[in-house]
């Protein structure tokens, strides 16, 4: 009897579990449930539309879902359409790859005004996610903010600042495209609360910011040390001294944005942290940082149009399956939620990495679950797809197979105009209305 597995969760955590379980678990089925009616979590909705090259993954994963013994469930939410108890009733394993799907929040005074955003709701927006597009952001310049000195607010500032014949290559969806060219942006400003060497930028993510056509990386109030501290790992140190480098040369960029005034300019900010955002008529006016949190008397106000936070991110609480509140993702012990039930990706481990440290992560996982499998930890025996279809059939739930992606995912490839890749749906009834034809 083969064993019943289910993966909830397409994104890079889901495939690349979904992989490994397939080709070592000598006899199994696999059901990929997902909750939106497109694939791929944060390859589609996460990674920089301007980096196209990193979506090429998705090949991969689509080798492992053209698998005889893997099926897809799309447009199915754990949580709401089924529950847990039921989902655990027709499975003999589960495992849990929701990813982080909700915003940190900073926790200071005007967080909730209007044209304040978290990172995941202004990414996925640009990135044409649904959820997004409930309620988009107004993006207004000429001032915008962004909070964090990681990738995720190098991507932004550097969509942010691109011109419009960079950004025509891209797959961001029209609307957002719309307002990214008409937004009147001249200044950006890339705030971090730490020094340069602590920022989290990856070298190659930061040198970008110096090839843009019409903007100047800028940083006018920090001296750069020269090298990094002496007590970090090889590897390490020499991200960091590239980074310093980077620095160093942006740190000698005062006068060239000074004469090139058609550019715009990103501003990178260290030592300061943001203490309270100002607003009029219930939209942003401006942000107090405080430079160097220890030293009180020194505040800035920075007059600032549309605010961005990429502070981080937190796992989606889901019904029943224990959560830590305080690290924002699932409860687990190392990767085990109960006997049967596992987690792996953004949502065990929290939202650090790139892609493929969660191949690394789903390896570590299945070598857990092929151990407990052989000890016998969890009871086998279930019914498995056929009790799922009765089940989606008894609540009349309208599942999206993978067929049913693929007319999806053509479609917004053929309505695509110029040398964009593909002019993404942006509401799940569109997508749906695609699986029709
Ligand atoms: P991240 O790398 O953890 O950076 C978060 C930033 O937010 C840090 O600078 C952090 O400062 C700051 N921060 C957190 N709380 C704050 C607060 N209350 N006030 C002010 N600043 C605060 O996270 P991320 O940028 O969201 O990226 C997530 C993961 O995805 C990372 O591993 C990243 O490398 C990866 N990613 C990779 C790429 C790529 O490879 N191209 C692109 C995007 C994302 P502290 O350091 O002081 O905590």
């Amino acid at each position: 009897m083969p064993l019943q597995i289910a993966i909830v969760g397409s994104g890079p955590a889901g495939c690349f579990i979904a992989e490994l379980l397939s080709r070592k678990v000598e006899d199994c089925r696999i059901d990929i449930i997902e909750r939106l009616p497109s694939l791929f979590g944060l390859v589609r909705a996460g990674v920089a539309p301007d980096h196209q090259g990193t979506k090429n993954v998705i090949r991969q994963f689509e080798r492992t879902l053209e698998k005889d013994n893997i099926r897809v469930l799309a447009n199915l939410n754990l949580g709401t359409d089924i529950r847990y108890d039921e989902l655990k009733s027709c499975y003999d394993l589960v495992v849990i790859a929701t990813g982080a799907s909700d915003d940190r929040k900073l926790g200071i005074p005007g967080e909730d005004t209007e044209g304040v955003y978290g990172s995941s709701h202004f990414v996925g927006w640009y990135n044409g996610h649904p959820a997004s597009h409930k309620n988009p952001p107004e993006l207004k310049g000429p001032s915008v903010a962004i909070i964090g000195h990681g990738n995720v607010a190098l991507d932004i500032a550097r969509l942010l600042a691109k011109s419009p014949n960079e950004r025509a290559e891209t797959d961001i969806c029209a609307p957002a495209m719309y307002q990214l060219d008409n937004s009147g942006i001249t200044d950006i400003y890339l705030i971090g609360r730490g020094t340069p060497e602590q920022s989290k930028f990856t070298p190659p993510e930061l040198g970008e910011l110096k090839t843009l056509s019409t903007a100047v990386p800028i940083i006018s109030d920090t001296l750069i040390p020269e090298f990094p501290s002496p007590d970090l790992d090889p590897r390490e140190a020499r991200a960091k001294q590239m980074n310093l480098d980077l620095f160093r040369e942006y740190s000698e960029n005062g006068d060239k944005a000074e004469r090139s005034k058609d550019k715009t300019r990103i501003h990178l900010l260290f030592n300061h942290s943001p203490v309270e955002i100002c607003s009029e008529e219930g939209r942003i006016t401006s942000l107090k940082l405080q430079k160097d949190f220890n030293q009180s008397d020194s505040k800035i106000s920075l007059p600032i149009n549309t605010l961005i936070t990429a502070i981080g991110y937190r796992s989606r609480e889901i019904d029943a399956i224990p959560f830590d509140a305080l690290q924002g993702r699932i409860q687990h012990q190392d990767g085990l939620i109960e006997p049967g039930v596992y987690a792996t990706g953004w949502c065990r481990r929290g939202p650090n990495g790139v892609i493929p440290t969660n191949r690394a992560d789903a390896l570590e996982i299945s070598k857990r679950i092929l151990a407990d499998i052989d000890a016998g930890s969890f009871t086998t025996g279930k019914v498995g797809q056929a009790a799922m279809d009765r089940l989606i059939s008894e609540k009349k739930l309208n599942v999206v197979s993978y067929q049913d992606w693929k007319k999806i995912d053509q479609a917004e490839q053929d309505r695509a105009e110029g040398n964009k890749p593909r002019e993404k749906f942006l509401t799940e009834a569109e997508m749906l209305q695609q699986t029709l034809a």
